[in-house]
């Protein structure tokens, strides 16, 4: 699974994608900023599409740029205006990887009614970008299901070979009238399993826990901004592990690494620890920022590799337990670990899954 790296535009700093920056991290493929950002910046939307992105933030040829749409930002479907000047935003900063614009995002509280809006127009908009490379935005919500039977009707929409997933985090945070956590799951094994063929992404993963059920569900893609919204907020990631408070910067309050785990922070091997220690992770102002989200970065990296060697050798299942402690999503893990099994026996014998139309593929 590609980790795309979230970006803010008012600090780009710090430069983890720069071969030249001390906070390079070679492991990173794949960068994300948001069109709302350069909406809200007009000075750096011309410069982006003057230069393209890659010139503008300076990308090295195997790091991807990823474009948000900045639906958060819109909100609603915006207008054909916005529709044009997002157009030729692409067309002139080429990103490497876009979605429609513009989807809008129905939230668990909305009435089916509203819900329902929300699909017509993000479905409306994925008609209006059939051609080229647009990627079609689809939401997890009550209207799931019927994104799904909408995108493979339409022979184009069908045909695309990406595809992208939005809403997961606000059902995946509990908000109030969220999906279950079982049926948040259901439809991820749904959507990927109808499409089968195509690369999908998944906007908006948080931590470490929430990148093994990514990749878990055989998900290509997902973009973070965590490590930066956290470092902000004085927390590291721990590996496998959830959110630690090490800097005290006035407002927030957090759980506090244990013995053993400031002895894991104290060895850690991210350039940002390698080279500054705990002290830096610790320190207040831009530098501590820049250690902290370079680590938590770091992190994030190494855990989609972890579980990209256990998934392809077969050892996750052995070891995921004493990976996670994150009491919440491990149970989620757990679940999703026996459907998966489940429906690798359905995709072995051939059966439909309780009648939906869920393709047997063998692939879990
Ligand atoms: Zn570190």
């Amino acid at each position: 699974m590609l980790i795309v790296a979230g970006l803010s535009l008012k600090n780009l700093q710090p430069r983890v994608w720069d071969p030249n920056s001390a906070y390079f991290l070679p492991s990173l493929k794949a960068v994300m900023v948001s069109y709302g950002e350069f909406h809200q910046m007009p000075a750096q939307m011309i410069r982006a599409k003057d230069l393209g992105l890659r010139e503008y933030l300076g990308l090295p040829a195997n790091v991807s740029v990823y474009l948000d749409n900045g639906a958060f930002y819109f909100l609603r479907a915006g207008g054909q205006a916005e529709r044009k000047a997002y157009q030729e935003f692409v067309e002139k900063a080429k990103p490497d990887w876009y979605p429609i614009a513009f989807d809008v995002i129905p939230t668990p509280q909305m009435s089916d009614v509203r819900q329902r809006r929300c699909f017509d127009s993000t479905m409306a908009a994925n008609r209006a970008y059939m051609h080229d490379g647009y990627v079609p935005v689809i939401h997890i919500s009550r209207m799931l299901d019927g994104y799904v039977r909408a995108i493979m009707r339409n022979p184009k929409l069908a045909a695309k070979g990406r595809i992208a997933l939005g809403g997961i985090v606000p059902n995946l945070l509990r908000a109030p009238k969220a999906l279950s956590y079982d049926t948040v799951l259901e439809n991820l094994l749904h959507v990927r399993d109808s499409f089968r063929k195509k690369e999908v992404h998944v906007f908006g993963i948080g931590g470490t826990s929430t990148v093994h059920l990514a990749a878990l569900l055989e998900i290509d893609s997902a973009d973070s901004s965590g490590w930066r919204n956290r470092a902000a907020r004085g927390i590291v990631q721990l590996p496998g592990s959830g959110d630690r408070m090490i800097a005290n910067l006035g407002k927030w309050r957090g759980r506090v690494p244990s013995k053993d785990e400031w002895e894991k922070l104290r060895h850690c091997r991210c350039p940002a620890c390698a080279a500054k220690g705990i002290r830096g992770l610790r320190a207040s102002g831009i530098a501590g920022f820049c250690n902290r989200a370079t680590h938590n970065l770091w992190v994030l990296l190494k855990e989609e590799q972890w579980l990209a060697k256990h998934l392809r050798q077969e050892t996750y299942a052995a070891n995921y337990k004493r990976r996670l402690d994150n009491s919440t999503y491990l149970a989620l893990i757990q679940k999703l670990i026996l459907m998966t099994a489940k429906q690798k026996e359905i995709g072995a014998t051939n059966q439909p899954l309780s009648g939906k139309s869920v393709k047997p593929s063998g692939a879990y």
